[in-house]
């Protein structure tokens, strides 16, 4: 661990800290981390993904604060906490939608027979989910979604498309918001349903984002639901789904805080042809300098956020203020990165020259789609203004 990351954990967790770190120094292999990082298996969801979350699974990781009549460890916020940030500063695979949202969701919400189904494979890491909620028409202002769902019999039909829909190609099922009432207020018509992503109907085309991530584009066509993969009751979909939003707001810091560690290191070597290092330049310097403060601020904001749902609280405008700090300052990062480096940092991974093997580079072309995934600024500052200052809308 870099010095900047070297983050106070209270002595009692210290050990699980280290366990988190032994463990993965044995499963964190090279193939996993390749196929996190190529983008096209979303978190962790090709072959060597799956099976370094398996292997999460046999040790209780992916239930980690879940109680354990639902095969969970019963572990406190903290333990989850240094997890998420051991695994993104390795680069491995997060703990993904199921372990995060659907499983929490399930333990409020579900039916017996859906706790039953769902939370021991999502535990064991032999389940995988992906998010069905945004729209061409619905992303921002999701209460407008469209895709219909109508009723006939036991089942549920379903029709319309979905986009952005990360990881549905390569996902067990889909968590997914569709319209079941047509003539209600639009926030009162919704309903959260579980689909078999293998589902007849259901089609998936590759939308790529400059980062080289793979996201899609989902048709639904007359897809067929049992209607005990309908969650609690109908139309009740958007309070689930505030839950399940809140949920999703928890950003481990340490992917950022590692790319500012790898840039300060490559800013300190002597450079091609016996220049002097960068770090010795004034304004690099203070570039990197300022950074290092906005480091420690974006950690400073996430550890309050852990504080808070310690607590017991649901953090909603110190989500907004973590998600829109954390990812402005991922972007000031990857830009300062290949400003830095000059010329030579515009070389992509492929190219032999790249400083830090394209890296960093990746990283700033990657990172304009943070501040839009999950909730944009945009949103996030509506959010503070509104919730937090309690401004006029
Ligand atoms: C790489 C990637 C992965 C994603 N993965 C998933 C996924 O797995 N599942 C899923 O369901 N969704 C996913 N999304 C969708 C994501 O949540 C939406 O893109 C996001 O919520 C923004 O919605 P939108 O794209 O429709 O933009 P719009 O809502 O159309 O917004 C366009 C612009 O207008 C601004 N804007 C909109 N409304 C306001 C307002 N009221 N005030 C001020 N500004 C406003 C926005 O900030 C934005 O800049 C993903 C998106 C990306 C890019």
């Amino acid at each position: 661990m870099g010095y900047l990351l070297d983050y106070p954990v209270a002595p009692e967790l210290q050990a699980f800290q280290e366990e988190v770190r032994e463990f993965l120094r044995a499963h964190l292999t090279r193939e996993v981390v390749e196929e996190r990082q190529s983008g096209e298996w979303g978190n962790g969801l090709g072959r060597h993904g799956r099976r370094f979350l398996r292997e999460m699974g046999k040790r209780g990781w992916l239930g980690l604060t879940w109680p354990a009549e639902y095969g969970g460890l019963g572990k406190t916020v903290m333990h989850r906490f240094i997890l998420a940030e051991e695994m993104e500063y390795a680069d491995a695979p997060q703990l993904g939608t199921g372990p995060s949202i659907v499983g929490p969701c399930l333990m409020l919400y579900g039916s017996d027979g859906q706790k039953r189904e769902f939370l021991p494979g999502i535990a064991r890491g032999e389940i995988a989910f992906a998010l069905g909620y945004t729209e061409p028409e619905a992303g921002s202002d999701l209460a407008s979604l469209q895709l219909a769902a109508r009723e006939d019999g036991d089942e549920y039909v379903l029709r319309g498309q979905k986009i952005f829909n990360t990881e549905t190609h390569v996902a067990d099922y889909v968590w997914l918001a569709a319209r079941t009432d047509t003539q209600a207020p639009k926030h009162k018509g919704i309903s959260l349903f579980i689909v078999d992503a293998h589902s007849r109907g259901l089609s998936v085309q590759p939308i790529y984002t400059a980062g080289d991530h793979r996201t899609n584009i989902v048709f639904y066509d007359d897809v067929r639901v049992p209607r005990r993969n309908l969650l609690g009751e109908p139309n009740k979909g958007w309070y689930y789904l505030a839950t399940a939003l809140d949920l999703e707001r928890f950003f481990p810091v340490s992917g950022v805080i590692r790319q500012l560690e790898l840039i300060i290191w490559h800013a300190k070597q002597p450079r091609p042809g016996g220049g002097s290092p960068l770090i010795e330049d004034a304004l690099v310097r203070r570039r990197l300098a300022e950074l290092v403060v906005q480091a420690q601020a974006v950690r400073s904001i996430s550890y309050r956020m852990a504080w808070l749902l310690g607590q017991g609280s649901v953090p909603n405008i110190e989500a907004s203020i973590l998600k829109l700090y954390l990812r402005e300052f991922a972007q000031r990062v990857g830009r300062a990165g290949v400003e830095i480096m000059g010329l030579y940092g515009q070389l992509r991974p492929s190219s032999a020259l790249a400083p830090l093997g394209g890296e960093v580079e990746k990283y700033h072309r990657a990172s304009p789609v943070l501040t839009i995934s999950g909730g944009s600024s945009e949103i996030q500052r509506n959010i503070i203004a509104t919730r937090g200052l309690e401004l006029p809308r």
